[in-house]
């Protein structure tokens, strides 16, 4: 059910994590497709809405649950950080998937940083900004010189932003953030490989990033060559390929015209990545366990400049 390039994260992500660090397999608990979508408040919904495809039942209630904690809770109080992944040989998103490599170790989760930001508050801020970008009361770049000075001994971005390649969508423009602040990750369509989501963990595990979100747009340009198909040469293909599935969940609604296929399969990309990411990755499923990761998808609105959350 899950035919996206995610399969060859193992290699890249040991690389990436002395011993200490590397993962073990599965993912959380609380992240059982048998679980309910949450219900912890407005931020809790995640992906815990409905959504049409054959396997969007076990993504959402999986997801939500872990969300819901993360957003409920404060996670970067002390005594709240230490947590591990559970084992679970045989689960699909564990061994199967990411060969033997990735239950060779536990997946540490380290104590909050001093300062670090819960998830809800996270998005939050994001959100906020949005709002300010809306109005044009932008308050970034501020104090550019000093804050590049203080940045430079070292990174705390509050959230990562897996985004399209798009010019018209930068983040830290749509969100009005400034130096520091956002981990962005961008390639068209917003699709995830194993070196999207290995910068991504990098991110999470040693910078400290409480969010991800998965911010897809209105009219994106690779999920409107997936929907129409066939070959669209060079690597365009690839692309094409990663977000396929979203389109075949989207035509499965039965959308009433071609605007609204497009619109419905840019979400369920966004819905597929975001779930994809922490089901897959040990590491982001072991913060997501921890209540101190929350993965949000959102839709960019070419025309209005809103970002809108994607349950
Ligand atoms: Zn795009």
């Amino acid at each position: 059910m899950l035919t996206r390039p995610l399969l060859l994260l193992t290699a890249l992500t040991l690389a990436a994590h002395p011993p200490a660090m590397a993962m073990e397999g599965g993912y959380p608990a609380s992240g059982h497709p048998a679980a309910t979508p949450g219900k912890g408040g407005e931020h809790a919904a995640g992906h815990g809405a409905p959504a049409a495809g054959g396997h969007a039942k076990a993504q959402a209630g999986g997801h939500a649950k872990a969300q819901a904690g993360g957003h409920g809770a404060t996670p970067h109080k002390s005594g709240a950080g230490q947590a591990t992944a559970p084992h679970r040989k045989g689960h699909r998103g564990g061994k199967a998937r990411h060969g033997k490599a990735a239950h060779a170790h536990p997946v540490h989760v380290p104590p909050a940083k001093p300062g670090a930001v819960a998830p809800a508050d996270a998005l939050a801020r994001l959100l906020e900004g949005n709002k300010r970008y809306l109005s044009a009361a932008f308050i970034h770049p501020e104090n550019l010189a000093e804050r590049r000075t203080d940045l430079a001994k070292g990174q705390q971005p509050f959230a990562v932003i897996l985004g399209c390649a798009d010019s018209r969508v930068p983040p830290e423009f749509v969100f009005d953030q400034g130096l520091g602040d956002l981990f962005v990750v961008r390639v068209a369509g917003n699709v995830v490989d194993p070196h999207v989501l290995g910068s991504i963990e990098y991110a999470v595990e040693h910078l400290g990033s409480p969010l991800i979100v998965v911010l897809g747009h209105e009219r994106c340009g690779a999920v409107k060559a997936a929907v129409a198909g066939g070959d669209p040469g060079g690597h365009i293909g690839s692309l094409v390929t990663a977000i396929a599935p979203a389109v075949k969940q989207a035509r499965a609604s039965h959308p009433p015209d071609a605007d609204a296929l497009l619109d419905r399969a840019i979400k369920a990309n966004v819905h597929q990545v975001a779930v994809e990411m922490g089901r897959t990755s040990p590491i982001l499923a072991a913060f997501l366990k921890a209540k101190r990761l929350a993965i949000r998808g959102a839709r960019y609105d070419l025309d209005t400049g809103v970002v809108e959350l994607v349950p």
